[in-house]
Formats: C-alpha cells, sequence, structure tokens
C-alpha cells in the first residue's frame, strides 16, 4: 500500500446537497452579515447543543477571545498549557496573566484537584479545556468556581455533540467555546460558537462580533469575527450527517482498540464515565519506562510509511517561543511529559478498517 493516510480529513455533505443549500444566495445577493443562513444556522445549533443561546463565529480562536472580553474578566486566569496555542493567546491577547494549572494523567484534563492552591485575590476566571473528546471534571470546577466566584469558560472545541450524564456538555460553565474548523469533528470550513445559557452574555457577545455596532453606534470596542452565509450553509449540511459521522468514528476507534489492546508499550487515554464520546481524536501514549523506541521514532516511521500522525499537544504552550522566556506561576510536569509522549493517529470518517489495519500492524511491527 502506497497512498498517503492523512490524520483527518474533512467531513463534507454530498456535493449536490451543499449546492442546494446555497442557490438561493445568487438571487438574494445576501452572502454575509447574519444572513439568512446565518440565522437558521444558529437556530439549529441552539436545538442540538441543548442551549438558551448560540452565536456563531470567524472561528473558535475569536470565540473564545471575544467571550473572555465580554465577560471584562481581569488579574489572573487559571487554564492549562496542554492545549492548542489558541486558549493560552485567547488569555495574554486580552491582558490577562495565564495561571498554568497541571493536567492529570489519566483523562489528560485539567487537575482539579490543585485549581484551588492556584487562587489568589486576583483571580478572575478558570479556562479548562476539554480535551480529545474527555470532559472536565465539571462538577469540581462548579464548586470552586462558586466557592471563589470565578467565571468558567470552557474550551470545547474537542467536543462537539457530546452529553455528560445526558446532559449537553454545551450547558457548563459560565459559557462553551466551540471551534468548527475543517480538522474538527463537525466543520463550517472555518467557523465557531459560543454556547451559553446567560442572556447578557449572549447579547453583548451579539455585538462585539460586529465591531461591538449597538443601532449602528459602536458600545464596545469590538472586532470582525460574523460567519459568511457560505460556511453556515456548511454547518446547516454538515448538521444533518453528524450523528452518522460520530458513529462512524466510534468504529473505527473500537477497531483500533481492539486491534492495539495486546500491545504493552502502548497505554491509552482513560475515558471519562458517563460520557456520550464524539470520538474526535485517537490518542495513544508510548510509554518510554516500558517501550524500546521513544514516541519520536515512532512519529518518524510513521511518517516515512506515509502515516501522518500529530505529536499533539507538543510542545505545551508554555514552550513555545513567545511564551518560553517568561514566567509564569504554576507548574506543569505531568503536562509536559505527556506531551513528549503522546501521538495523534489517523482518525476522520473517510478512513477505512483496512487503512487501520495498516497503520497497526507497522506500529506493531516497530515497537515488536
Ligand atoms: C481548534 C482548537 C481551537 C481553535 O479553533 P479555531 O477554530 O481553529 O480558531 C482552540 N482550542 C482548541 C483546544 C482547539 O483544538
Amino acid at each position: 500500500m502506497s497512498k498517503q493516510i492523512y490524520l483527518t480529513k474533512a467531513s463534507m455533505p454530498p456535493f449536490e446537497e451543499y449546492i442546494n443549500e446555497i442557490r438561493d444566495m445568487w438571487d438574494s445577493h445576501w452572502i454575509t452579515s447574519m444572513g439568512p443562513k446565518h440565522n437558521q444556522f444558529e437556530k439549529e445549533l441552539r436545538n442540538f447543543l441543548e442551549v438558551e443561546n448560540v452565536s456563531v463565529f470567524t472561528n473558535g480562536h475569536n470565540a473564545l477571545e471575544l467571550t473572555i472580553q465580554a465577560l471584562d474578566l481581569t488579574g489572573e486566569v487559571i487554564t492549562t498549557p496542554y492545549t492548542f496555542i489558541s486558549t493560552t493567546h485567547s488569555i495574554t491577547r486580552n491582558g490577562l496573566e495565564p495561571v498554568f494549572c497541571d493536567i492529570n494523567a489519566n483523562d489528560f484534563t485539567i487537575d482539579a484537584d490543585k485549581i484551588e492552591s492556584l487562587i489568589t485575590e486576583n483571580t478572575s476566571a478558570i479556562i479548562p479545556v476539554h480535551t480529545y473528546g474527555n470532559i472536565c471534571d465539571v462538577e469540581k470546577i462548579e464548586s470552586i468556581a462558586q466557592k471563589y466566584n470565578l467565571k468558567v469558560i470552557y474550551d470545547a472545541a474537542h467536543c462537539f455533540g457530546e452529553t455528560y450524564k445526558n446532559k449537553s456538555v454545551a450547558s457548563f460553565g459560565d459559557a462553551s467555546i466551540y471551534s468548527f474548523h475543517a480538522s474538527k469533528v463537525f466543520n463550517t470550513i472555518e467557523g465557531g460558537c459560543v454556547s451559553t445559557n446567560n442572556n447578557k452574555l449572549h447579547g453583548k457577545l451579539e455585538k462585539l462580533r460586529n465591531f461591538g455596532f449597538s443601532d449602528g453606534l459602536s458600545e464596545y470596542i469590538g472586532t470582525n469575527a460574523k460567519m459568511n452565509e457560505f460556511s453556515a450553509a456548511m454547518g446547516i449540511c454538515n448538521l444533518r450527517h453528524i450523528n452518522k459521522s460520530i458513529l462512524k468514528r466510534k468504529k473505527l476507534t473500537e477497531y483500533y482498540n481492539s486491534s492495539l489492546k495486546n500491545i504493552k508499550s502502548i497505554k491509552f487515554i482513560t475515558q471519562v464515565g458517563d460520557l456520550k464520546s464524539n470520538y474526535s481524536y485517537y490518542p495513544i501514549i508510548i510509554n518510554p519506562t516500558i517501550s524500546r523506541v521513544n514516541r519520536d521514532e515512532l512519529f518518524n516511521y510513521l511518517n516515512q510509511n506515509k502515516i501522518q500522525a500529530l505529536r499533539n499537544f507538543y510542545p505545551i504552550t508554555t514552550d513555545h517561543p513567545c511564551y518560553k522566556n517568561q514566567e509564569y506561576k504554576g507548574t506543569t510536569p505531568v503536562s509536559r511529559s505527556l506531551s513528549e509522549q503522546i501521538l495523534l493517529l489517523p482518525l476522520n470518517e473517510n478512513l477505512k478498517f483496512e487503512d487501520i489495519e495498516y497503520i497497526c500492524s507497522k506500529i506493531k511491527n516497530f515497537l515488536k
């Protein structure tokens, strides 16, 4: 087999379906600025995510940056460095100080038992990240937030379509942010949304994404983060197929699990209980204490065999050049060591079972 196997491949509706969805735009010429597709998509998302309010944005990053602005946070924000750089950037770009809490070694989300020791009189919020489809300890975080009167914004970029104890994951915290980038479980080409049950926050976000405008005058120093009609139409189409798409990912994940389960030198992520997962990623951990080869050697070997894997999240955000030489509060050894051992294997709804067979045979061959 010599074809390239990709890590992700954008989910796309049948071509005809998309063409039908955008056809009216050639009559109306309304292609952006809160048009009919945009409004329909927001309404459908509200139903799907089972929350009071949803507002869509150009991308997940702008959604997060604007939510932080909308909540008027000050001083320090507790977060993790084991995430995509967007989470840390959204805090620092708002002029706030990130304080780094480590993750737990089982499910790779923020270690909720370590949050309280990082809280000071300057702390205004917690921005935890739901990781690889696993969700944070939302109950513990909720009780800490109440005790210290802190806001909670979840970076839920990995968790579209999930429920925890039969409740939509979109309903936790003051707000949750989703990314609809092409590489995610659900995409609008580029895009993102904020879900919140707080009507006031929602009203402010709607203004902030459109230059802060309120009746033609700028009430806030906003930006331009409006989703266009082509993206909204993509979202409307992809939403019709999301359940089928998640089911396919589940089957692929189970196939990986059964193919890799007997390899002693690979460790796996612990799934959070009571969670209906979206199977967004397939991480494996190459444990250096029991494996003959290290993660980077396996990564290179897979690459040579045209299998695209991803070292993610690597490096942790605090080790990127723009943060590396600065002092931050919090020590995060678990995050750093995981980032050196983890590899995401190809997972997308277009992947075939025989691709997984091929990938796993290569892995077995290299690790044995
Ligand atoms: C993808 C992602 C983002 C950013 O979303 P964009 O839509 O690409 O701006 C933020 N946080 C996490 C954890 C992500 O995976």
